[in-house]
C-alpha cells in the first residue's frame, strides 16, 4: 500500500514539475530544497527511534535467553537430586532387608511376619513384633520422606519448565515484531535515500540557479523562465532508472543498415516499450521530430550545464510527453522507450538511442560517457545517478 502511494506521489509530482517548472521562482524552489532537508531530518530521527526500540528487544530477548539456560541448569540440578534420592531409596530398602535378616529371617514371602512368628516366647513374640514395627514405621517413614522430596523437586522442575516455555512465547512474539520492524527500517531506509538522492539534484539546480539570477540580475520571487532563458543545471544525470549499453558512441557496423557508419550516440537497451524517458537535465525543449525513417519520434533538449550550452537528443520513443518551447526538469518524463516501429529503419528493438551534442544550435555529437557516468558496453545501471 505505501508502495503504490509512493508510486502515485512520483507520478502526481512529475506532473507537478512538468506543468510547473516554467511557473517557478528560485525562492520556491529553495523552498522546495528546505522542505526535502526538514523531511530527511525528520526520516533520521523516526530511524534513530525504531533502531532504539529494536536494540531494547534484543536486549529483552538476550534476557530471556539467558533466563532459558538459568532454568535449564536448575532442571538438571534438579534431576540430578531426584536421581540421588532414588538411590537413597533403594539403599535405604537395602539397609532395612539387610537388618532383617541380620534378626534371622528367612526367604519367605512375607520377611517381616515369618521373623515374627518364629519367636520362641509370648515375651519374644511381643519384642519381635515391636522390632518389626519399629523398623516398617521407620522405613515408611523415610521413604514417604523421600517420595515428598521427589514431588516437591517434580513440581519445581514443572515451574521451570512452565517458566522456559512462558519466555518462549515471548521471544516468539518479540521476534514477530522485530520483523516488522525491520521491514519498517527498510522502508524507510529507501525513502531516505530518495530524499537524499533528491536534496543533491535540488542542492545543484538552487546553487545554479543562485548563479544564473545573479548574472541576470533578477529578484528571487521572479519566475525562472522569466529571469534565464534556459534553466541551468550542475550536471547531467541518466535519462533512464535502468538499462543496459548494447552499443558506444564511435564507428561501428550498422545492425540493420548493414556498412559502417559513425553512431552518434549510445544505445540502451534492457528495457520495454513504455519504459519512462527522463531528461537528462534541466533545460527547455528545442525540437521534436515524429516518425523519422532513421531514429523514428525524437526529442531534442537544450540545456546550460556547468555554465556550458548543450543539447541532449533522445530517439527512438515510443511516445512524446513534451513540446517545443517547454521547460523541463532532470525529473520530467518527456517520453517513453520505442524501437520496434515498422516506419523506424535504424532500430530492431525497444532501445533508446541518447545523443549529447555541444551548443544550442550546433550539430557535432560528442560521446555521452564522457559527460554522464554510463557503463561500458554490456554493462547495467540501476539508477540515474
Ligand atoms: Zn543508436
Amino acid at each position: 500500500m505505501k508502495k503504490v502511494i509512493k508510486v502515485l506521489l512520483i507520478i502526481f509530482s512529475f506532473f507537478v514539475v512538468i506543468n510547473s517548472v516554467d511557473a517557478k521562482s528560485l525562492k520556491q524552489l529553495r523552498e522546495e530544497l528546505n522542505q526535502d532537508i526538514a523531511n530527511e531530518a525528520a526520516l533520521i530521527k523516526k530511524e534513530k527511534e525504531l533502531q532504539g526500540k529494536i536494540d531494547s528487544m534484543n536486549k529483552e530477548i538476550d534476557e530471556l535467553n539467558k533466563k532459558i539456560e538459568e532454568n535449564n541448569n536448575k532442571i538438571a540440578a534438579i534431576k540430578q537430586k531426584i536421581e540421588e534420592l532414588n538411590a537413597e531409596i533403594a539403599a535405604k530398602q537395602k539397609e532395612i532387608d539387610n537388618l532383617l535378616s541380620f534378626l534371622q529371617v528367612s526367604n519367605g514371602d512375607n520377611i517381616y511376619l515369618e521373623y515374627v512368628f518364629q519367636a520362641k516366647s509370648f515375651t519374644d513374640f511381643i519384642y519381635r513384633s515391636a522390632v518389626v514395627e519399629q523398623l516398617t514405621k521407620y522405613n515408611d517413614d523415610l521413604i514417604d520422606q523421600m517420595y515428598q522430596l521427589i514431588e516437591e523437586n517434580k513440581k519445581n522442575q514443572k515451574d521451570l519448565e512452565d517458566e522456559i516455555a512462558a519466555s518462549e512465547d515471548s521471544i516468539t512474539k518479540l521476534e514477530e515484531i522485530l520483523k516488522k520492524y525491520g521491514l519498517d527500517m527498510n522502508d524507510l531506509d529507501e525513502e531516505k535515500r530518495d530524499v537524499r538522492a533528491d536534496i543533491e539534484a535540488r542542492k545543484i539546480e538552487v546553487s545554479e540557479y543562485e548563479r544564473a539570477y545573479k548574472d541576470a540580475g533578477c529578484a528571487e520571487d521572479v519566475d525562472v523562465k522569466d529571469c534565464v532563458n534556459i534553466p541551468p543545471a550542475g550536471q547531467f544525470v541518466r535519462p533512464l532508472e535502468y538499462g543496459v549499453i548494447t552499443s558506444l558512441y564511435g564507428m561501428r557496423y550498422h545492425p540493420t543498415l548493414h556498412y559502417y557508419r559513425m553512431h552518434n550516440g549510445l544505445d540502451i537497451g534492457g528495457n520495454s516499450t513504455g519504459t519512462k524517458v527522463y531528461a537528462a537535465a534541466a533545460g527547455k525543449v528545442n525540437k521534436i521530430v515524429n516518425r523519422s525513417s532513421c531514429g523514428g519520434n525524437m526529442v531534442y533538449i537544450q540545456h546550460m550545464v556547468k555554465g556550458k550550452q548543450y543539447r541532449t537528443v533522445y530517439q527512438h520513443l515510443h511516445s512524446i510527453n513534451v513540446s517545443v518551447g517547454e521547460y523541463v526538469s532532470a525529473s520530467s518524463v518527456i517520453g517513453t522507450v520505442g524501437g520496434g516501429e515498422s516506419y523506424d529503419r535504424c532500430s530492431t528493438g525497444p532501445h533508446l538511442h541518447f545523443g549529447l551534442l555541444k551548443g544550442w544550435d550546433g550539430y557535432t555529437y560528442y560521446d555521452p560517457r564522457n559527460y554522464i557516468d554510463f557503463p561500458g558496453k554490456g554493462g547495467r545501471f540501476y539508477s540515474r545517478w
